[in-house]
């Protein structure tokens, strides 16, 4: 369901202060399956031209990846496709600086520039969670930037006769995506109510997808199923990044046995 694409960049466009997109090249063969389909995206280091992975077949490269040198193998990071057409995708990076080598490749990233990515070849791939049942008649949605590209997604394919309340955290203004289909409410970091406040002040509705920063959406998603009651599979929530951590960190705490991207209460 899954295979590596050789990617390279068409073209970038900065939508705001914040969000930059990079539309890259893809085969017909990479198959999104819309919402907040996830994929794997490898940068290269500071130092290196292109990202470094192991020469084996597809199937065995998660075990060899990663007895490469953590300095020389591709960084992994996680991304959402925001939109596909025929020929080309886009990502929208949230960028936060050069500390992260995604953030870092991104706002660096020229038409004619590579990346690996391992992507999905059919639309039922085990990547997608927005699934609100059809039975939803109200849907709540809130996440911060990083999660905006898989807003954007869901907001588009919302089950007909569903309605949703739609809370997105931007550090600035200008971040607000205008174009989005149907209302959100935009709460600028450190000026307005946090995404928290506003998701317990949200209304009451029958199925809800949490996304961002992973303290934040352990606390909007217990409210919700502990405060409220709703039911926990009426809830899809995943922690995208966490604060004062990278990725590896985090995937290093997967395999060790904890739980960062997946429930928990
Ligand atoms: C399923 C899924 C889908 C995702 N989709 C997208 C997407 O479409 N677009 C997108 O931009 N991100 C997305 N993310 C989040 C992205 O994978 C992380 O932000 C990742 O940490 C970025 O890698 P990096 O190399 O830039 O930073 P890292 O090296 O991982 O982290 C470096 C530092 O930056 C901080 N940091 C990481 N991300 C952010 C952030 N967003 N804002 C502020 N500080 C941050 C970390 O706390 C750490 O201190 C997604 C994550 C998941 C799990």
């Amino acid at each position: 369901m899954f295979r590596f694409f050789d990617l390279s960049v068409i073209r970038t466009a900065r939508l705001s202060p914040t969000m930059l997109r990079v539309t890259f090249a893809v085969p017909a063969d990479f198959v999104s399956g819309g919402r907040d389909q996830r994929f794997k995206l490898f940068f290269p280091h500071p130092h290196q031209d292109r990202p470094v992975m192991p020469d084996v077949p597809d199937d065995d490269w998660f075990a060899a990846w990663r007895a490469l040198d953590p300095d020389e193998r591709a960084v992994m990071r996680t991304f959402t496709v925001r939109a596909q057409r025929p020929g080309e995708m886009d990502v929208d990076f949230a960028l936060h600086g050069d500390l992260g080598p995604a953030s870092r490749w991104a706002s660096r990233a020229r038409p004619g520039g590579h990346l690996l990515a391992l992507g999905p070849t059919a639309p039922d791939n085990g990547g997608v969670e927005f699934a609100p049942p059809a039975s939803a008649r109200t849907i709540l949605i809130a996440g911060d930037e990083s999660a905006l590209p898989a807003i954007g997604a869901n907001l588009e394919s919302l089950p007909s006769g569903a309605s949703a309340h739609v809370y997105v955290q931007i550090a600035h203004d200008d971040d607000r995506q205008d174009d989005l289909p149907g209302p959100v409410t935009w709460l600028v970091r450190n000026r307005d109510v946090s995404l928290a406040d506003a998701v317990q002040n949200a209304p009451v509705v029958d199925y809800a997808w949490l996304a961002g920063e992973a303290a934040t959406v352990r606390a909007m998603r217990r409210h919700l199923v502990r405060d409220r009651g709703m039911p926990r599979d009426a809830v899809e929530f995943m922690g995208y990044w966490r604060r004062g951590s990278s990725e590896e960190n985090l995937l290093a705490e997967t395999l060790a046995g904890g739980t960062p991207h997946t429930p928990e209460d």
